[in-house]
């Protein structure tokens, strides 16, 4: 296996270091094969919200798995998962489901450029939209600029059409729209960034790009791949603009995944349903999947979502409350070893950056002092928690992170801040 995984993160370059091999995982712990227990702040990068082997999520699956594997027919569970996405998220009318953020986002964007006539797509550094050729551009530094592929085999004929420009900078947004007026089939956003650890966006940031978007007739997509059930009951949308999302606030189409699929491939895309209806079969824009609303995953998805929606989504309070502890005891520990670090959440998300100024974008994400965030990962795996294994990776809490394992994993880090002289 080229680097000996399945996913090039898993492998540790971004801290350096062995990978741990998992066994098992249960709660908020994953076991090693070693035997050792850890703490777990990967969350499988997303999806496992309600903690690892939920009884309930466990015996949907069982019982999914055990009425067929694949039909390759349509299913009532599709379409209850369908009507769950759709009353969440008041922005999407029609949705279609997929396997894999990657592909909900590429076809997105296909339905984009076939919407609007245009080829060019609009993203900003340090956003990450899966490995589709389109979104595989390289973040330049500083000034917005037209992309240049960020691995080989994508072509520059490809990324021509992509523009990229740094988060949170209207500015720069509004000045590539100057350039390029009625060449922009959509711009693509985190709405809270992920990818280059958390990075919420600026007041204005996101109402700003829906209006430019709409005069300049463009569609603006929110990949919440991550963010989606997982900031708030529907998404990042719900919790930024509510209650405005219901009319001027909106964004065209929206990428789901990971929550949605509690743990196995669902994935899907959705959004006005004037732009839905353009897609194969009932209009002519092609995408398709063998296993998509596969029914054994739809089952897992469908019952996080029923979990995470019971008792007016009372899960959220909870993962808001201990994510919050967490923040404030990492905020006490700063003072304490007198560490200039900027601790960034929204709900369930969280990083903490060696920084002097709270991050806006991907340039202050490079300008942290990643060696010392490195230093501290490896203590604490040391004393038994798991951070995802790079500094622009996002720490995620879980339903299981009770108030116990915020306490374990706060005396976790006082030990390794004490061991690791960080200050
Ligand atoms: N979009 C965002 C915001 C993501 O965080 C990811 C993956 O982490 C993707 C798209 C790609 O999803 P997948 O890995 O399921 O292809």
């Amino acid at each position: 296996m080229p680097g000996g995984v399945s996913s090039p993160v898993r492998a540790f370059r971004g801290v350096g270091g062995e990978p741990v091999f998992v066994r098992s995982a249960e709660g908020a712990h994953l076991v090693g094969e070693d035997g050792r227990s850890y703490i777990d702040y990967i969350g499988g990068y997303g999806p496992m919200i309600l903690g690892h082997g939920h009884p309930e999520v466990v015996e949907a699956i069982r019982d999914a798995a055990e009425g067929g594997q694949s039909f390759g027919v349509p299913t009532l569970g599709e379409v209850e998962l369908a009507e769950a996405i759709i009353e969440a998220l008041p922005s999407v009318e029609l949705v279609r489901l997929v396997s894999s953020g990657t592909e909900a986002t590429m076809s997105a964007l296909r339905l984009a450029r076939a919407a609007t006539g245009r080829e060019k797509v609009l993203k900003y550094a340090g956003c990450y939209h899966g490995h589709a050729d389109s979104f595989l551009v390289a973040a330049g530094s500083g000034a917005a600029t037209i992309g240049v592929p960020s691995s080989p085999g994508v072509p520059s004929s490809v990324t021509d059409n992509t523009l990229v420009a740094q988060y949170n900078d209207l500015d720069a947004t509004a000045g590539l729209f100057e350039r390029h007026s009625d060449e922009i089939a959509a711009v693509i956003v985190e709405p809270v960034a992920g990818n280059m650890g958390l990075v919420p966006p600026r007041d204005g940031f996101l109402e700003g790009l829906r209006q430019l978007c709409t005069q300049s007739g463009t569609l603006l997509v929110f990949d919440e791949v991550m963010t989606g059930f997982r900031v708030a009951w529907g998404g990042a949308q719900v919790r930024l603009w509510h209650p405005q999302v219901r009319t001027e606030h909106q964004p065209d189409l929206t990428c789901l995944a990971k929550v949605i699929g509690g743990g196995l491939p669902v994935a899907a895309y959705g959004g006005r349903r004037d732009l839905m209806e353009q897609i194969a079969p009932s209009g002519n824009v092609y995408q398709a999947g063998t296993l998509s609303g596969n029914p054994i995953a739809v089952a897992a998805g469908r019952k996080t979502l029923e979990i995470l929606g019971r008792d007016n989504g009372i899960a959220y309070d909870r993962l808001e409350a201990s994510a919050a502890s967490l923040e404030a005891g990492l905020a006490a520990l700063g003072e304490k070893y007198e560490l200039t670090w900027k601790i960034q959440r929204c709900g369930s998300m969280l990083s903490f950056f060696f920084a002097d100024q709270p991050v806006q974008q991907l340039s202050d994400v490079d300008g942290s002092r990643r060696e010392l965030w490195k230093r501290l990962f490896h203590q604490l795996l040391a004393n038994g928690v798991h951070l995802p294994p790079s500094p622009y990776e996002t720490l995620f809490v879980s339903t299981a992170h009770g108030p116990r394992e915020i306490e374990e994993t706060l005396a976790a880090f006082d030990r390794s801040l004490a061991q690791s002289e960080l200050s």
